[in-house]
């Protein structure tokens, strides 16, 4: 079959599919990954205890549970009669059992292209280099398994496997982890000729799916990267459809779906029936809680009740909260990880402390059941792949602003936003219209530097841009009395290593200059001899730094540089983050939510009818430096909010009710109120009392987190 002939309407399912076949898949808010790695040659498996197991995931109120039918080291858990190697007792077999019998679904973990014992027993199926070299796996991180390759045998080996147990045991779906060969030199920390696969089969596939052409041609081009995807698309539709053929639907997700983790990655996660990824850390769990819940499947986000996965220490119960938090919050399931030593052994303390956190965790859910985020700024992701959104400097900058925001990959999923952030690559022609017609209704458009030459957006700005000269930095200064808030007077501010465009004069208004250094420093002690200090205009010419344009009653702002920057490489230097704050307030025109006190306070604001719910989250507390196993939880004094409650689609501010919070004034259209925060994550809400008393069922009211 030709290369994307296949559409595979038969296996693609809509999130209306997935919702009536599966509706456990959005409806359980909390599932347990239990890590329980024990290959054979762990001989003591005496504290292996299935029932007492499901008694704990039911007390914890895990709806479902994802367990190891084989970790990376290829050692199975239940009897599979395609391998050599049995284990002693159906551990898998045995936890389906105990789960299914207290109503728990479960599904099946599958490590997929990691599996050491079947790449030891099959050489023939791993994963070669383009020296026909099998690649030896990297003790020195995390790939030091056997990697194998899905165009070898080991494909339909797996499909095999997949469907065996989906018959054997009371399974409803399967979640594959590592679906995705290591990266490409240098990021495997290879050298060139380390590049796979190049085994056999694959240069047989490739020369069939391409009519003939050879594999090795594709070499260091995105066509090896787009073979390297349709093999993982083509496994996948050959494993749906052997699925489809058993007596009950199986639904099928994999680790990383809907994040595009390669190149050519949106035609394989079309093929996952929910969204799934692990995020570890603040930007990832709200970047993909946010871009999740603008992708119309369920979704989940998962991390590990230990330090990391196959850890034994315990993190804080706060911690658990926060990291749970902002996926309940944007409609997702959250996952998390419980690790077993290999005799089967849990941490007591960690099973002890999971049902209150649970408890907290369903109450949570339960408040923002039927409601959906509210945010006023959009960021285009485009067709970005999932590392490299991560560590723009987006998350950082509008999180500490406290500006109700989300992430999609069209202007479709953003238009309710009144504000959408973007570069320059990631708008395509055909949303160029969407895109215009957004700006026509009143919408305003940033576009961050440097801009593309060609890009759709250059295009639909009729200008042409240039790359301006290669300096080591570059320097902004605001023209206007709004950008320039918090910065210091007439000081340009500073962008160490930015790459720049030149952009036009005419016809846009310029709201900051561009000005380069004063010299190039090539030299360390260059900065005392060669003051590199932005020029005058009289020493070098400066250029517009930031232009816009109106386009029917909104604006399209285009930067020259990179001006969201992740805060991180910037420490100690804040200027570059308030001058995007800057920006990114005076376009909102009013921001619905403003908060007197730490950056740290995430804000994220739910609204079901004309209930709406403030949250905050003390993100302060992911940094774990300041952690405090003893106390636990730090509580700031009452911090005061600023809230626009027509931002908010509450209506008029006198007839806005606040519960759990004090107001303390109504002026000049906004509320002032103060509030307590109770722990890492804490709400109030605000409701029209105008629809509760032409209401007839005025007892649906929600209470506030206590
Ligand atoms: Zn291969």
């Amino acid at each position: 079959m030709p290369l994307l002939a296949d559409p595979a309407l038969d296996v693609v399912r809509s999130p209306q599919e997935v919702d009536r076949l599966f509706p456990w898949v959005r409806q359980d808010r909390l599932r347990a990954i239990p890590h329980f790695i024990s290959p054979a040659w762990a001989i003591d498996k005496s504290r292996f205890d299935p029932e007492a197991y499901a008694e704990a995931w039911k007390k914890c109120g895990f709806d479902s549970v994802t367990l190891l039918t084989v970790h990376h080291d290829g050692h199975y858990l239940y009897p599979s009669q395609f391998t050599r190697c049995q284990p002693d007792r159906d551990y898998f077999g045995e936890q389906v059992e105990s789960c299914r019998r207290r109503g728990i679904h479960v599904i099946p973990y599958y490590s997929l292209s990691l599996n050491s014992l079947a790449g030891s027993e099959h050489p023939e199926w791993r994963i070669r280099d383009v020296q026909d070299r099998v690649l030896v796996p990297d003790h020195r991180y995390f790939f030091h398994y056997h990697w194998m390759c899905l165009n070898s045998g080991f494909g339909s080996f797996a499909i095999q496997q997949m469907v065996e147990f989906c018959e054997k045991y009371d399974l409803d779906s399967v979640w594959l982890d590592i679906l995705y060969l290591p990266p490409l030199p240098p990021q495997n920390r290879g050298t060139e000729g380390k590049e796979t696969c190049f085994c056999s089969s694959c240069h047989r596939a490739y020369s069939e799916w391409y009519q003939g052409e050879h594999l090795i041609e594709s070499l260091g081009t995105t066509r090896h990267e787009e073979f390297r995807a349709e093999t993982f698309r083509r496994f996948l539709i050959a494993l749906k459809r052997a699925l489809a053929r058993l007596k009950r639907p199986i639904a099928l997700s994999f680790n990383g779906a809907g994040r595009k983790r390669h190149l050519y990655y949106d035609r394989v996660d079309e093929l996952s029936d929910w969204l799934s990824s692990e995020a570890h850390h603040a930007e990832p769990r709200s970047l993909y809680s946010r871009l999740y819940s603008n992708q119309g499947h369920a979704f989940e986000l998962m991390s590990c009740s230990e330090l990391v996965w196959s850890h034994n220490v315990s993190k804080t119960t706060s911690l658990l909260e926060l990291e749970a938090a902002t996926t309940l919050l944007h409609g997702g399931t959250y996952t998390l990880g419980i690790n077993h030593a290999p005799d089967g052994r849990i941490q007591d303390s960690n099973l002890a402390r999971l049902p209150a956190w649970a408890d907290a965790c369903r109450h949570l859910a339960e408040q923002v059941k039927d409601s959906h985020p509210v945010f006023e700024v959009g960021v285009m992701l485009g067709s970005r792949i999932s590392q490299e959104m991560l560590g723009t400097g987006w998350w950082d900058i509008l999180s500490q602003g406290q500006i109700l925001h989300s992430y999609g990959r069209d202007i479709q999923s953003l238009k309710a936003a009144r504000l959408i952030l973007m570069a320059s690559d990631d708008v395509t022609l055909e949303q160029i219209p969407a895109l215009e017609d957004f700006l026509r209704k009143g919408g305003q458009v940033y576009c961050d530097g440097p801009i593309s030459p060609r890009s759709p957006i250059a295009q639909f700005l009729q200008i042409q841009v240039y790359p301006a000269d290669s300096m080591d930095c570059y320097y902004l200064l605001p023209r206007t009395a709004e950008l320039a808030d918090g910065l210091l007077s007439e000081e340009p501010v500073y962008f160490s290593g930015a790459q720049a465009t030149e952009l036009p004069v005419d016809g846009f208004e310029v709201l900051a200059d561009l000005i380069p250094p004063f010299a190039r420093k090539e030299r360390l002690t260059d900065i005392q001899i060669a003051p590199n200090f932005p020029a005058l205009k009289s020493q070098k010419n400066w250029a517009p730094g930031l232009i816009r344009r109106k386009v029917g009653s909104g604006s399209i702002v285009a930067g020259a540089l990179r001006l969201f920057h992740a805060i991180g490489g910037e420490l100690r230097n804040p200027w570059p983050k308030q001058l995007a704050l800057n920006l990114v307030r005076s376009l909102l025109v009013g921001q619905a939510v403003k908060i007197s006190g730490p950056h740290c306070l995430e804000v994220v604001v739910t609204r079901r009818s004309k209930d709406v719910h403030i949250w905050i989250l003390n993100q302060l507390y992911d940094a774990s430096r300041w952690i405090d196993g003893r106390a636990d939880i730090y509580a700031f004094a009452p911090i005061l909010l600023s809230i626009d409650p027509v931002r908010l689609g509450l209506g008029k501010l006198e007839e806005v009710g606040v519960e759990g919070a004090d107001l303390v004034k109504q002026a000049q259209g906004r509320m002032e109120i103060r509030f307590t925060m109770k722990g890492v994550c804490s709400s109030f809400r605000l409701f029209s009392t105008s629809s509760i008393a032409s209401s007839p069922t005025p007892s649906k009211t929600v209470r506030a987190k206590k």
